[in-house]
């Protein structure tokens, strides 16, 4: 009798369910393929930073006495996929059973699925009860609710888990939500504070070799490597965040700055959706901070909903409604994605400082990903798939479960309100307000008609104005559409031939 468990890649924490009741005779399977590595193409860090991490894991098991095939990308007999791999286990032992924690992705799961008949091996999938909701509870919460909004579930989610949650069922400080404390606009002085480095292992230094020769030419810059690699280091940088960074979290959340890509925010989500650090023991360590007054409620709040909140309910959500979701395009955008996005050429400062960052970090925060970026997609109409594709390629910290309900839903509008109320559609005002990228632009915020106007302020009222059939009847619309009603009919005109020209300058890559 020998079970074979299988472990992927962002299922990377000693806790998983599928490690449970792991005999002497058993096998751990982890191996690197080229299929989950290229399915879209990931930016090189990801690839070095999952890599890495799995193989220090699997190190980190074997010293716990567990019994590891570790099968590295460049082994002469890697089958190239996860069936393949799995097939040559049962190849080579008599393997009873399969033992896998759910997978985050449909498309894995499916795979996953498809053993039993294509294999002839018994699958015992179980449930990843490192989500503080699993499916089945987030479907019994939606079933009997008329729209499944965040901050409902995110309250339930408080008192399940007794997070800010005082003795009497109420919320600490006597409000659910402090998000109105948390969108100043940025300062004088504010940057990003230096974060903690860590000394590259011998395990690190031979997977940048290989990514660095193998995914050359995938969008996004390898070096400087300056990730986590293991549960020890994520965790120094958890309790470096908790301690210094943690208490300015809130305030600034929703700033933007040219050339400080991190700001005040965590860049804890990689190590949290690789299984490196879990998500419950950082909320615990974000509310010890506040009780013991070293950090205010907003800011702890605010970090707390992100994950006890957001994470779990997007979650929820991509369960509740894959296969569907993923071909849901609401409002039948289809414009190709332009070449800056891949880092082409572009006079918009907000969008090239974007993807610059991006490119150069595998990373952005939120408000970088939803209003600018996620925005001029939303206003531009470009296509769903290529635009949520590009999401999941460019984002160290992209999975489908995640980034396809923030993209499609949250950026794209894409699922017509199933995720969000309304559409986060705004022009370059908003952007002038939360950033400094406008005072370099060649473009001028300020200006909606001509060829140096901000291109995000006519194609806003062309936007809505597109598809007013589908939003008018939205409850928190009514306003901007009375504000459109009020143009004069020459105002109106303009803005439509402005757009057409914006649209016409994007097709020949000049925007
Ligand atoms: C278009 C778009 C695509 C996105 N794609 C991804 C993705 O592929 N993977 C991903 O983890 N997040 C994604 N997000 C959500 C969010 O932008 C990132 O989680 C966040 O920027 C990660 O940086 P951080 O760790 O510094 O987060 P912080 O701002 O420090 O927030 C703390 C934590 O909260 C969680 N969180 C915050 N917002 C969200 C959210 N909207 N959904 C889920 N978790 C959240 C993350 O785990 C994060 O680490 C996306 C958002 C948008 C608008
Ligand atoms: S002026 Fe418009 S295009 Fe330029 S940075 Fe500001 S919002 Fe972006």
């Amino acid at each position: 009798m020998k079970n074979l468990h299988l472990i992927l890649g962002d299922q990377l924490s000693s806790s998983i369910s599928s490690l449970k009741g792991f005999k002497k005779n058993d096998l751990v399977l982890m191996c690197e393929v080229m299929e989950e590595a290229t399915y879209v193409k990931h930016h090189p860090k990801k690839i070095a930073f999952l890599f890495a991490a799995m193989r220090h894991f699997a190190l980190a098991l074997e010293q716990k006495g567990y019994q590891v095939r570790y099968v590295k990308l460049n082994d002469p007999s890697n089958r190239g996929n996860l069936t393949n791999e799995v097939a040559r286990v049962l190849e080579e032992f008599s393997i009873d059973k399969i033992i896998v924690t759910e997978p985050g992705e449909y498309r894995v799961e499916q795979i996953i699925k498809s053993w039993k008949k294509k294999l002839n091996v018994q699958v015992d999938i179980r449930i990843d009860d490192r989500f503080l909701c699993s499916r089945e509870s987030f479907q019994k919460w939606a079933s009997c609710k008329k729209q499944l909004r965040m901050e409902y579930f995110y309250r339930e989610m408080r008192k399940k888990y007794r997070l800010l949650i005082e003795k009497d069922n109420t919320p600490t400080g006597g409000e659910w939500n402090y998000d109105k404390e948390n969108r100043k606009p940025p300062v004088k002085g504010l940057s990003s504070p230096k974060r903690i480095s860590h000394k590259k292992s011998p395990v690190l230094l031979e997977v940048l070799d290989l990514v660095s020769r193998n995914f050359a030419h995938h969008f996004g810059d390898l070096y400087p490597f300056h990730y986590a690699v293991t549960r020890e280091q994520a965790l120094l940088e958890l309790d470096d965040f908790i301690e210094r960074i943690l208490p300015k979290f809130g305030d600034f959340q929703d700033a933007m700055l040219k050339g400080e890509a991190y700001l005040n925010h965590s860049l804890l989500s990689s190590y949290i959706n690789a299984g490196l650090l879990l998500p419950l023991e950082i909320c615990q360590k974000a509310e010890a901070a506040y009780r013991k007054q070293k950090a205010p409620l907003n800011a702890v709040e605010g970090f707390i909903r992100q994950i006890l909140g957001w994470r779990e309910y997007v979650r929820g959500i991509y369960w509740l409604k894959m296969p569907e979701y993923g071909d849901l395009n609401y409002l039948d955008a289809m414009r190709p994605l332009p070449d800056f996005y891949w880092g082409g050429a572009t006079k918009m400062r907000c969008i090239g400082e974007v993807v610059s960052q991006t490119q150069e970090h595998a990373y952005s925060h939120h408000i970088q990903r939803l209003m600018v970026t996620g925005n001029f997609a939303l206003l531009a109409g470009l296509d769903v798939k290529q635009v949520q594709e590009w999401y999941l390629a460019v984002y160290s910290d992209a999975y489908e479960w995640v980034e396809m309900p923030n993209t499609l839903g949250m950026a794209l509008f894409a699922d017509g309100g199933i995720l969000g109320s309304k559409p986060y559609a705004a022009s370059g005002k908003y952007i002038q307000r939360m950033s400094n990228f406008c005072k370099s632009c060649y473009y001028n915020s300020n200006e909606m008609i001509g060829e140096k106007a901000c291109p995000f302020n006519a194609l806003y009222w062309n936007f809505l104005t597109k598809n007013r059939k589908k939003l008018e009847g939205n409850h928190r619309l009514p306003y901007v559409y009375n504000t459109y009603d009020k143009f004069s009919d020459s105002k109106k005109e303009e803005i439509n031939n402005q757009a057409k020209s914006i649209f016409i300058r994007l097709g020949k890559n000049s925007l």
